[in-house]
């Protein structure tokens, strides 16, 4: 496709097409439903740029959730991710076809080459933003970030430099469901960047997990420090299993030992969208509610009536933990 065709098309949102893991990894699918508010409100559509070999069949997964573009960069050079040769593949598409907004996952790989692409193209970027608003009276990007270690959320716009470039957490936005009817554009501009890069990738893969993935489970049963011990907080696991769930913890749980660190619910670890989170002994630090604030329901139990992890809960329960939840096992286990 001719530059001037690829030119005419509207999608001046752009999220990068993060395709490893795909069925577990949701963050570009997310990415792609919040670029839909901000391309509305900016009139335009949504591109994902997608670099790798033989990646049509990602292409099409990302139309039918919701991107009117998918550019494709699908060169045997790209197949496995190497942060030199992706950064200047998509600094040279970034300064040629001018996006005005580019989003990426905040996941390892997005903190590792999403900083050097901004450089490249002397623009600003948002690291690990917790929400994204397009004002609508100046059509600049709000990005939402928490800074001085969490205790604040900045609201940061980037007046001057395009593109306005933001990393987000995972598991904060929700994706559009699948719809194999969806009509979007799939093209294949040249790529002619293929600097012999100074470090070759042979062979990536994911670290095997072991247990069920936090992030996918839909029921999760998080625990605080005012679950008071390593004991109380195994009755956790107990109510995950009758409940088909899986176990999260805050920070200063896991480091009591109560957790373990894949367990980490939180900006330092990870977001849940599960449809039910019971939230017990936790305060509601900013930086662990930032896990759960993706969950249909929330249900909180702390004996401090004004916790603050109350102002997030669907559903708030004053009273002691380690009371509530034997009480709470008993029952369900009289059900069983
Ligand atoms: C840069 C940075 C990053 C961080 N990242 C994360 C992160 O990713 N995830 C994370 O979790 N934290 C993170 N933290 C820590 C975070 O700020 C909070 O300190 C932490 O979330 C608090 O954990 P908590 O709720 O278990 O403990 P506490 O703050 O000690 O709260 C315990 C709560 O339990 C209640 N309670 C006490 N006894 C009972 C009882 N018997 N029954 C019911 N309720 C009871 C209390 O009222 C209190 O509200 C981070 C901090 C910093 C500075």
């Amino acid at each position: 496709m001719r530059k001037t065709e690829i030119n005419k098309i509207p999608g001046r949102v752009w999220v990068f097409g993060d395709y490893r893991e795909y069925f577990q990894n949701r963050i570009t699918l997310q990415l792609i439903a919040k670029a839909r508010d901000l391309a509305e409100t900016l009139n335009t559509g949504i591109t994902v740029v997608l670099l790798g070999e033989q990646i049509h069949q990602y292409a099409m997964e990302y139309v039918a959730h919701g991107a009117d573009t998918v550019m494709v960069a699908d060169h045997s050079n790209l197949k496995e991710y190497e942060v030199e040769t992706y950064t200047t593949v998509l600094a040279k598409w970034a300064k040629e076809y001018q996006p005005e907004i580019f989003l990426a996952g905040a996941t390892s790989f997005g903190r590792e080459f999403f900083p050097r692409l901004a450089k490249r193209l002397s623009t600003g970027l948002s690291a690990d933003c917790v929400d994204l608003e397009v004002d609508p009276e100046t059509s600049l990007l709000v990005q939402t970030t928490p800074s001085f270690g969490g205790e604040l959320l900045a609201e940061v716009i980037t007046p001057d430099r395009r593109p306005q470039m933001a990393t987000v957490h995972p598991g904060i936005f929700r994706e559009f469901p699948h719809n194999s009817e969806a009509i979007g554009r799939i093209i294949y501009p040249e790529v002619d960047v293929f600097s012999e890069p100074r470090v070759k990738v042979t062979r990536s893969r994911p670290q095997s997990k072991g247990k069920v993935s936090l992030e996918d489970a839909s029921v999760v049963i998080a625990g605080g420090m005012g679950l008071g011990s390593k004991g109380q907080f195994e009755l956790l696991n107990e109510l995950a299993a009758i409940l088909e769930g899986e176990v999260g913890a805050t920070r200063p749980a896991i480091l009591a030992g109560w957790a373990d660190e894949d367990r980490l619910l939180g900006q330092t670890g990870k977001s849940v969208k599960a449809k039910l989170v019971i939230s017990i002994g936790t305060s509601g630090a900013l930086q662990y509610t930032t896990g759960i604030q993706g969950a249909e329901t929330v249900i909180a139990i702390n004996r401090d009536p004004n916790a603050p992890i109350f102002r997030i809960a669907d559903l708030g329960l004053v009273a002691d933990g380690k009371t509530v939840l034997p009480l709470l096992l008993e029952t369900l286990r009289r059900r069983i």
